[in-house]
Parts: C-alpha cells; structure tokens; sequence
C-alpha cells in the first residue's frame, strides 16, 4: 500500500524547497535558453543535498536514500511547479539519482562514473537516437567491432542532451547487426577518447541544447563495456519503462497544478467552472495512474501498460491545460516573460521524449488486443534487478 501520508511529506518537503529556494532565481532563466549561470544552479544543488533532497532513489547500500518509487514521484510533482524543473545540471543525474542503466556499472565503473555522479561531479549523456533511427530503433547504424581487447565504434549520433558539455557518454551501438535488438551493446565512452568529435548544437524551442555526437574509428578497451554485448536495448528499454512512471508524468502533474493556481491567482472571472471542473477530475485521474504504475513498479509487478497509460495521460493533460492558459491570459500569456509560454515550450517536447507519446499509444492499443510481451521476456533479470534497486 501507499501510505498516503508519506507522499504528502515529501511532496510538502519539496514543495518547501521549490517555492524557498527556486522560485526565486526563476526570473534569471534566459528567455531561450534552459539553463542557469553556473553559481546558481550549484547554490541550489548545495541546498537540495543539505536538505536531504539528493540521491532520493539511489538503493540505502550505494550511499542513497533508497526511496520508493512512489515517493520520489511525490517529490517531482513538487519540482514540476517551478520553470525551473530542467534546468540543465538537474537534468540526468544532476540530482544525485544517476541514470539507473548505471547500476548495471562493475565495482571499477561504479568508482569511476556511478559515484562521481551522485556526488554531482560528472554530467553524463544518454546516446541512443540517429539522424535515421529515433522511435524506431531498429534503424540503428552505430557499429562497434571487436578489436584486440576492446572494440572500435563508428556512427553519428543525434539531438542528444547535455551532448556537447557532458564528460561521459553512454552509447549504443550494434555488435551484431544479424541478431537486431538482440545485438545491441551499451558502451561507456569518456569525453577526449580519440575518435569521439563533438559536433553541431542542435537548438530547440524549448532551449535545450542538444548534441550531435560522432565517433571514427574510435577505440575503447573492455573495461568500457556496460552490461554484456547484445544486453544494450534490454538495458535501455527497462530503464525508459521506469522513465516513464517517474520523469515525465510528475513533472505534467505539477506543471498542471501550478498552470491552474497562477490562472486562479490572475484570472480568476476567466476561469470556466466546467473546464476547470473536467480538468480536476483528469488530474486525479492521471494522479491514479501514475500512483499505480509506481507501486506496481515497486510490487515487481509487470508495469508497462500503467507507465505507457501514465505518459499519454500526464503530458496529454499539460499540454491541454498550457493552451487553454495560453487562450485565457492573451498576450499576457504570449509575452516571452510568461510563465505559460514558458511552462509550455517545455512540455512540447515531452511527447517526442522517452518513447513518443504516438507509440505508447500504439503501444497500449495492441496490448489490448494481444497483450503485452512480458517484461521478463525483454530481460531475464529485469524484475531481479528493480528489487534491488528499491
Ligand atoms: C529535447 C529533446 C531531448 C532529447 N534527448 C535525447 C537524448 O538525451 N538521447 C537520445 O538518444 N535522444 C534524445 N532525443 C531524441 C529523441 O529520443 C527522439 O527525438 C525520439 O526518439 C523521436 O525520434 P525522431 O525525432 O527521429 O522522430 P521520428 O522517429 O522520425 O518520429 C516522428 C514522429 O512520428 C511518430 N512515429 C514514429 N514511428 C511511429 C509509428 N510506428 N507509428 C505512429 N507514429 C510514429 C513519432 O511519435 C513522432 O511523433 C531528444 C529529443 C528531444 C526533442
């Protein structure tokens, strides 16, 4: 069961430290771009470890503070009611919850990327989309090809986050392209190896600034391999499956939450009962969802239909909510200074993120009709593995 209570500890908590300590450096946020000066983000990652609002998720054994699954969605419904959610730094293990494909890290890896990350001492970056494979992986080009003992990498990567300014890379790359997604190897590639050429910056509407990466004939020793060869596409399924309850959905949730507060707060005779009355009962919809799919996550229990249901739920719901604030403020809510205008360049790349939300749709239809094919039968060790973690 979920205790109720808990949940409104940390979502209080985190509320707290969002309105005290982020909600004041949000007029500093560049109008185009999602990042804050240095000093700042680190003044406010300083406070968050004080307060003990870092390394939430990371398992009580690894120097975390092992929380459940539905808590930390708790605390990031609380952090989805500042502009500030994803400011890069906060973004991918910036809070001291590193990517959790990492905890597949050996002993050695785990000194050298694993640990440096919660302390917030390494950015690292996520490397799986191509110019021609992005929801659909299977027009993945990236190769690495056994040499010695290690292996040389060559392909381009794209639109990856914190790309160009990370100092580690994970990448994936095919080490048998007969055998599909069966052949995919996930590869940890430091900052400087020779063949690893930062490319282009890909701007966006939302101001992220994402990486074209490319690597030629780029050579890395065994010790860089994460996982086994041919385990890459599991590893990064299960991880996007968790994604998928905890990333994006608290974050709508909050978003949504603070989207109707400042429209009551500056509209309040533009507000429409009905809508705001259809509105609510969708939130405590999505809110359901998401609560369940996190501790079917924790229960073990196969949870890809309620994380496919929860994002297509959660975002659908911002986005709705965004452009009806947007209608109802007018030009207030067009200015660049907005928060609405803000909050929504945001969220518009939410559905294209994490497993587009086109495919999870798809995904859940086909479920209803076929079924899911089990989690365990994409990894043997998948549901083992969430055990431990939690
Ligand atoms: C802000 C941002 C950050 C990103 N960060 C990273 C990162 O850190 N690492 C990384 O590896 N990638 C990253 N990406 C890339 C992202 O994962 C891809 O954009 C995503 O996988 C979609 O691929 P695509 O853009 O090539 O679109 P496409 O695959 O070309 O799809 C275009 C549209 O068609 C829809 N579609 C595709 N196939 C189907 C289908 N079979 N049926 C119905 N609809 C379909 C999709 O839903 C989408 O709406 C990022 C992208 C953005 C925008």
């Amino acid at each position: 069961m979920i205790d109720r209570t808990e949940v409104e500890f940390w979502r209080e908590k985190m509320q707290n430290f969002v309105e005290k300590e982020m909600w004041p450096y949000e007029p500093l946020l560049p109008r185009f771009e999602n990042t804050l000066p240095v000093k700042v983000t680190n003044n406010i990652i300083g406070k968050m470890k004080e307060q003990g609002l870092w390394s939430l998720t990371v398992p009580k054994k690894l120097g975390g503070q092992g929380l459940s699954t539905p808590l930390y969605c708790a605390v990031r419904e609380a952090l989805g009611r500042t502009v500030l959610w994803g400011i890069t730094g906060l973004h991918l293990g910036g809070s001291g919850d590193p990517l959790m494909i990492l905890y597949h890290c050996n002993d050695e890896q785990k000194e050298r990327y694993l640990f440096p990350l919660m302390r917030g001492d390494l950015l690292v970056s996520f490397a799986q989309t191509e110019p021609g494979a992005g929801a659909d992986q299977a027009g993945m080009k990236t190769r690495a090809v056994r040499k010695g003992s290690g292996w040389v990498l060559n392909g381009h990567k794209t639109l990856i986050t914190q790309g160009t300014v990370s100092d580690f890379v994970i990448v994936f790359a095919s080490t048998d392209p007969e055998k599909g997604r069966k052949g995919v190897t996930c590869f940890l590639v430091d900052k400087g190896t020779p063949g690893f050429i930062i490319g282009d910056t890909i701007e966006t509407m939302g101001g992220d600034r994402l990486g074209d990466l490319h690597f030629k004939d780029c050579y890395v020793p065994d010790s860089q391999l994460l996982g086994m060869p041919g385990d890459g596409f599991r590893m990064a399924q299960n991880w996007f499956i968790g994604n998928r309850i905890t990333l994006q959905p608290p974050i709508c949730l909050g978003i949504v939450d603070r989207t109707i507060e400042e429209l009551l707060r500056v509209f309040p005779n533009e507000v429409d009962d009905r809508w705001l009355g259809q509105i609510q009962a969708e939130y405590q919809r999505a809110r359901l969802l998401m609560y369940d799919a996190a501790y079917k996550f924790d229960q073990l229990e196969d949870p890809q239909y309620e994380a496919s249901l929860s994002k297509v739920a959660t975002v659908g719901l911002a986005m709705k909510v965004l452009r009806r604030a947007l209608e109802i403020s007018g030009s207030h809510g067009y200015a660049v200074d907005s928060m609405f205008q803000r909050y929504y360049r945001d969220v518009r790349r939410l559905p294209i993120t994490e497993g587009s939300m086109e495919t999870q749709k798809m995904v859940t239809s086909r479920a209803l009709i076929r079924g899911f094919s089990p989690v365990d039968s994409l990894s043997p060790n998948y549901l083992g593995e969430v055990g431990e973690y939690v």
